[in-house]
């Protein structure tokens, strides 16, 4: 009989599938005794299974190869490597044979002893390689379970290609290898729609549903599966009929998505004739790629964060210069719009290369530009090599989370600064770079008037924007519930900035999720939002809807859905607005 859940569901489309639970804690590791004669099989069973780890990972590293992110090839190497040090089965080996217990049991202790020692070092580098022990072992645990496990796909399979990923929770660069294993779909214990896996996920267009607890009990290893991620709805064991349907709509979604490549490389102008600015978002130079698939078009938002956290020290100023250019070269005389680091809170570095104590609320705590302006020589090093950058191409820097404009003033000197330097050491630089704010903090739009006056642009980051007005926490999902674009106070602050935008005469775009989301599409276009800047995947699914759209009767009904005053009413009438327009 087929059984329902939901879940939040944080990335469209439809898949249908089997289950594959993914055990990313340590399994249960039960201890009992051998006899004196199965000794040698126990040893065997471990080499066994070492042995399958060992190729799983090599076939993963064979697969990957090429266009992964540097640190995800260094995550498989250095667990290639641990998992061939003789230490590992050494330890275990020997442990088998003088205390007479099983494999798994043998393996954990050795692995807690390697633990300690790693542990016990001084070296804060050295102590972060505990954890590539933990995953190796933990691999090797669960091919140790695979003889007890018969759902587990054969190891010459491909074993994730089509499969419904169940995890408690996943990593952005879990999520990576598995898009390259051509997984259907994720289903997550935890996460909100603004953590970063999700937006990955979105961005790489796999399905995915987070937030749906005790999903790994729920849910068995090879239970075939329907995943609604535009729904968050999640059928188990579905009949035929059901089955039937949800193909169906798979089908139609291919042939709605394929039909939509009609429009790329198309101008994105309303159909009363508006020209609108539709931009994409990029981690990496290398997503320019993906996105060159859906349009060819600039960057609206490049968040260099993944350049500080891929790395275990932060980067030079030649570093960032040469990927910064990277990504201007690859964007071919579009514009790249660079957006200095917003670290801290959601997106944090190695924590050994943390300054300071824990802070208690990061997402209030000293992150994005107010960490900057607290490393000035950090901040000048990224400030130098966007200025570098701007000399060969139309660049623009953004920064993010600015709550007063002292801030701004902070940072317009110390790109004076920046610009002297380059100057005495006869570097050159675009002097006349244009420069925007992010806006993502209440008091931010409420006083967009005073950014407005003093800048070229202005981007509103919704995630951020969300998160502060409604008091939630972007990245816990006990609290995504109230996640609510549609919260009268949150669009008032984006009527607020649209108009400060406007008096001042320069554009406003929109670069946080919301602008990607096509639900809002119509709304934002009525509330005067020229410019968006979204994921690469929802490029011509927007396209498609500004295309179609006049603002000319779009902005009164959006006037009018303004009036509401709670969000279930706007979001109705959103909903009456789309159905009237699609
Ligand atoms: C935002 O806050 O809307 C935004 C675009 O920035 P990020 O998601 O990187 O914090
Ligand atoms: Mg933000």
């Amino acid at each position: 009989m087929s059984v329902m859940f939901n879940g939040i569901g944080v990335s469209r489309g439809i898949a249908i599938g089997t289950a594959y639970v993914l055990y990313r804690e340590q399994p249960e590791v039960p201890e009992y005794l051998i006899d004196e004669e199965r000794i040698e099989h126990e040893i065997s069973r471990f080499i066994r299974a070492r042995q399958i780890a060992l190729q799983q990972l090599k076939d993963i590293k064979q697969k990957v190869s090429g266009d992964v992110p540097p640190d995800i090839t260094q995550f498989i190497d250095t667990s290639l490597l641990m998992i061939d040090d003789p230490v590992l089965a050494d330890g275990t080996i020997n442990y088998i044979q003088h205390k007479s217990r099983n494999a798994e049991w043998a393996l954990q202790v050795q692995c807690e002893r390697l633990v300690k020692v790693f542990d016990e070092m001084d070296d804060p580098y050295l102590k972060t390689r505990k954890d590539d022990v933990i995953h190796v072992v933990q691999r090797i645990q669960r091919c140790l379970s695979t003889d007890i496990d018969p759902e587990l796909p054969d190891e010459d399979e491909d074993p994730l290609k089509g499969r419904i990923i169940i995890a408690d929770d996943l990593t952005p660069a879990d999520t990576l290898l598995m898009q390259h294993q051509k997984v259907a779909a994720f289903i997550t214990e935890y996460g909100g729609p603004l953590s970063h896996t999700a937006i990955l996920a979105r961005n790489l267009g796999i399905p995915a549903i987070v937030g749906v607890h005790h999903a790994k009990q729920m849910i068995h290893a090879g239970e075939v599966l329907v995943v609604d991620g535009q729904h968050g709805m999640i059928v188990a064991e579905p009949d035929r009929k059901t089955q039937r349907h949800f193909r169906r709509l798979q089908k139609d979604e291919k042939q709605r998505r394929q039909n939509l490549f009609e429009l790329k490389n198309k101008p994105s102008i309303t159909d009363d004739g508006h020209r609108i600015t539709l931009q994409a978002n990029i981690d990496r130079p290398d997503d320019i790629r993906a996105m060159r698939q859906y349009d060819h078009t600039g960057v609206g938002l490049y968040r260099t964060e993944m350049l500080f956290m891929e790395r275990d020290e932060n980067p030079s100023e030649e570093i960032q210069f040469e990927t910064y250019r990277r990504a201007l070269r690859a964007l071919k005389g579009h514009p790249l719009t660079i957006r200095t680091a917003d670290l801290g809170a959601d997106k944090e570095m190695d924590s050994t290369l943390q300054h300071g104590p824990l802070a208690h609320n990061p997402a209030m705590g000293l992150r994005a530009i107010r960490r900057c302006l607290k490393e000035p020589r950090q901040f000048l090093r990224q400030l130098r090599a966007i200025l570098r950058t701007g000399a060969y191409g139309r660049v623009l820097m953004m920064i993010p989370m600015l709550t007063c404009v002292s801030e701004l003033e902070q940072t317009l000197e110390l790109l004076e600064q920046a610009k002297q330097q380059l100057k005495q050491r006869k570097v050159r630089f675009n002097p006349d770079i244009k420069i925007g704010a992010m806006i993502e903090v209440p008091a931010a739009a409420l006083s967009a008037q005073n950014f407005a006056e003093r800048l070229d642009f202005l981007s509103i980051g919704t995630n951020d924007l969300i998160q502060y007005t409604l008091a939630l926490d972007r990245i816990d999902d006990e609290v995504s519930y109230l996640y609510k674009p549609m919260h009268p106070s949150v669009l008032k602050l984006i009527d607020i900035t649209l108009q400060a935008g406007q008096q001042a005469s320069i554009p406003v775009s929109m670069c946080g999720e919301m602008a990607s989301d096509p639900t809002y599409t119509r709304l934002l276009l009525g509330l005067g939002l020229k410019c968006f800047s979204v994921q690469a995947n929802s490029l011509l699914e927007i396209k498609h809807i500004i295309n179609s759209s006049r603002l000319d009767k779009l902005a009164p009904e959006v006037r009018d859905l303004l009036k509401h005053g709670c969000t279930c009413d706007i979001e109705r009438g959103l909903e009456e607005l789309n159905l009237k327009y699609s």
